[in-house]
């Protein structure tokens, strides 16, 4: 066991959308019975991806005691392909372009890197 940081799930807050599964790299997050679950913490690193992603403002990230993080497992597990993810001003998709997602007005939406700097700059 170490001390380290790891996602948190509210499962209060969690409506089953599925939206953070794909973003989670690490293949950390399924839905399990309509919410949001941690396979095994040994997969999730920590970085916080997914927590941008969330509409329902579940997920966040503390620091306690847990299982370290296992990057050779992470590399086993089925990566989720899901086509919803697409820039929201020009609709490229992570096959050719590279993503971040981004808050406003309360909602979540992807933006690639070629329409970030219009929204920086105006
Ligand atoms: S994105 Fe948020 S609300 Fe949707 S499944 Fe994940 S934790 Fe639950
Ligand atoms: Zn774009």
């Amino acid at each position: 066991m170490v001390k380290r940081t790891i996602i948190k799930i509210d499962e209060e807050k969690c409506t089953g959308c599925g939206k953070c599964v794909a973003p989670c790299a690490e293949g950390a997050i399924q839905i399990i019975n309509g919410k949001a679950k941690v396979v095994s913490e040994e997969l999730c690193d920590g970085m916080g991806f997914c927590i941008g992603v969330c509409p329902e403002g579940a997920l966040s990230i503390e620091e306690r005691h847990t299982v370290e993080f296992n990057r050779e497992k992470t590399e086993a597990q089925p990566k989720k392909k899901d086509i919803s993810i697409r820039c929201f001003q020009c609709g490229a998709g992570e096959d050719t372009h590279y993503l971040l997602p981004l808050r406003h007005k309360m909602e979540s939406i992807w933006v690639c890197t070629r329409c970030l700097p219009r929204l920086i700059h105006g």
